[in-house]
């Protein structure tokens, strides 16, 4: 329980909400042996969208379909219905992808590494030219025009393929449906039917599994490849899970996909795995204009003590904050920030605990910001630290993450402050999907040596004091595989926390740490990602997962920094729990998935 209880915790200290205990497991949930560790479940929207930002009508409910043709003819109407709701919307999409090697120890374990993140414009058809033509090509061919970092996508192609299982042709006239049972995914009571294209019908059709909800008739997850195969060239098989966001849809939201195959006899061709995230599907396309009520009024009142003009400090410190709210504000506009949320609550706490103990005063408090990305990475802005969903899925406990926010603060404590150019209001006009190019936050090496050499000076006065061994242990496991995960170690705004194969964020740290014992198996010392931050596509709210350990009996299944299967736990929004609260996953419900994060008990 070490590992997760920190954030449980915290979670409470900060919140005034009551938290659901994380071990009351439905026993109606699916239990899969095989599948370790899964996603973040995620959150219900409230009930009620914010008025700037409205949503779609739910679908016009027909009468209950009483055979299983009149289902099949209802959730391929529903599939049209959510194709064309979606067309309007440029969600974000990231894949992250893990080339696998066999250890004979470890089994499969990464042996380098891709990272692609999009937005898909989901009002053009989809493209399904893009399949694998050898090893050397897959990645041009799969991931189509993923190869550049952040451009928006005119054709989704390669792992966002799964998204819809056929986009234009998905009917009776091109497959065979058989029914197979009914099965609960999660609290959603689902018709289970394969699929298999008829004869003729045209190569990559949908073949596999699809599960539909049996309230609406909502395809809430599809499982399998696209077949026949052109010669010469082949399909990945893939799993791709809905979230019901809204009423009456349920919108894509994680594909993982798994390739290779490492038994005795089987040439080595190609093994990955591979996950891939939607999320920003209430985000702006860029040149659209806002509705009259999206305008904002709040924060224009000046509350400053004194109605005298600022001193040349004060005025120094205003110029700082105005880049600080630009940079927060365009890189949230853009879907790559979470709004402000508990989580930042609990990362503050973390912070203050730090500040209060040296003896901190800063003319402003520090807040926090969740970057939505995988890769590891922190910066901070002014006052503000943003630290990565990645990064904090990973990190075993509450120490290490002191140590991952106290290299922030010690820039700020320090002075180090870099974005002051951004108070200047047209170096926030630039399209969505340069953010990358516009906005950075890279330190030169100096101030990187005199930030940690401030932090570890810091959290040795901090209650994290007696704990840094974990944090060393952690930059000791990702040092041991640094070479191998290039891409998730590509900081995107802030600096790296490893160059070449080294990491060098607070390496001195590692100096007093343990040695990674692998057959040790209740050191843990690093989390595989996806099992802390729950991230809500809709609206971009993330919360953390207060999901069961699940004990560790083996060295492999500790999967530091690995990519792992999906399995959220579907509810359907505003659904009510035992308690009758309504809707929003942080008050509902009880935890949100079954495996979802590997930890130490
Ligand atoms: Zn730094």
């Amino acid at each position: 329980m070490r590992t997760l209880n920190w954030m449980v915790t915290l979670l409470l200290s900060v919140s005034a909400v009551a938290q659901q205990p994380a071990d009351t497991q439905s026993t109606s949930q699916p239990v899969q042996m095989s599948a370790p560790a899964a996603a973040p479940a995620t959150a219900q929207p409230a009930a009620t969208q914010p008025a700037a930002n409205p949503q779609p009508a739910p679908p016009q409910a027909g009468p209950q379909p009483t055979t299983m043709d009149q289902v099949v003819d209802r959730f391929v109407l529903r599939e049209k219905g959510l194709i064309t709701m979606l067309q309007t919307r440029t969600p974000v999409i990231e894949t992250y992808l893990q080339n696998l090697t066999l250890d004979p120890a470890l089994g499969p374990v990464p042996q380098n590494d891709k990272y692609f993140l999009g937005r898909m414009d989901l009002s053009t058809s989809i493209d399904r030219k893009d399949y694998i033509k050898d090893d050397q090509s897959m990645e041009k061919h799969l991931l189509g025009g993923f190869s550049k970092l952040f451009k928006v996508q005119y054709q989704p192609l390669g792992f966002s393929w799964m998204i819809f299982a056929d986009r234009n042709d998905f009917d009776r006239q091109h497959y065979d449906f058989r029914y197979i049972r009914r099965e609960f995914l999660g609290d959603v009571r689902c018709l289970v039917f394969d699929v298999t294209p008829k004869p003729k019908s045209g190569q990559g059709r949908f073949l596999g599994r699809i599960w539909v909800e049996d309230q609406d008739y909502n395809i809430v997850r599809l499982n399998g490849t696209y077949a026949p195969r052109p010669r010469n060239a082949y399909f990945f098989h893939m799993d791709s899970w809905r979230l019901n966001l809204i009423p009456g849809y349920w919108v894509p939201a994680f594909i993982y996909s798994e390739e290779g195959d490492f038994s005795a006899g089987v040439k080595n061709q190609m093994a990955f795995k591979a996950q891939t995230r939607i999320w920003g599907y209430d985000l702006k396309k860029d040149g659209q204009s806002d509705e009259l009520t999206n305008i904002k009024v709040d924060s224009v009142q000046d509350d400053s003590p004194t109605a005298q003009d600022a001193s040349p400090l004060a005025a120094e410190r205003e110029w700082q904050q105005q880049a600080e709210d630009n940079v927060v504000e365009r890189l949230q506009r853009a879907g790559l920030l979470a709004p402000d949320g508990e989580v930042d609550k609990i990362l503050q706490t973390v912070v203050n605990n730090i500040e209060v103990t040296n003896n901190i005063d800063l003319p402003r408090p520090v807040r926090t910001r969740v970057l939505l990305t995988s890769p590891l990475e922190t910066f901070s802005v002014g006052n503000t630290i943003v630290i990565s969903r990645g990064l904090i899925d990973t990190l075993p406990d509450e120490s290490s993450l002191a140590m991952a926010l106290a290299h922030e603060l010690a820039h700020i404590v320090l002075g180090h402050n870099l974005g002051s150019k951004y108070a200047f209001n047209d170096r926030m006009l630039f399209s969505d999907e340069s953010t990358y190019q516009n906005l950075g936050f890279k330190h030169i090496p100096e101030e990187e040596t005199a930030a940690d050499k401030k932090a570890i000076e810091m959290l040795k006065n901090s209650p994290y004091a007696q704990k840094l061994d974990a944090a060393g242990l952690f930059l000791r496991i990702l040092n041991t595989r640094a070479g191998a995960l290039s891409a998730l170690l590509t900081a995107h705004l802030g600096n790296n926390m490893a160059e070449g194969a080294a990491v060098t964020r607070m390496s001195q740290l590692m100096g007093s740490a343990p040695q990674v014992d692998w057959n040790k198996l209740d050191q843990i010392a690093a989390l595989p990602l996806g099992g802390r931050v729950k991230l809500n596509p809709w609206d971009d709210k993330v919360e953390l997962v207060k999901s069961q350990p699940v004990a560790i009996t083996s060295a492999r299944d500790k999967m530091p920094f690995e990519v792992t299967p999906f399995f959220p736990r579907l509810t359907r929004t505003g659904a009510t729990d035992n308690n009758g609260v309504n809707g929003n996953a942080s008050t509902a419900t009880p935890a949100p998935t079954t495996a979802s994060v590997k930890s130490a008990n």
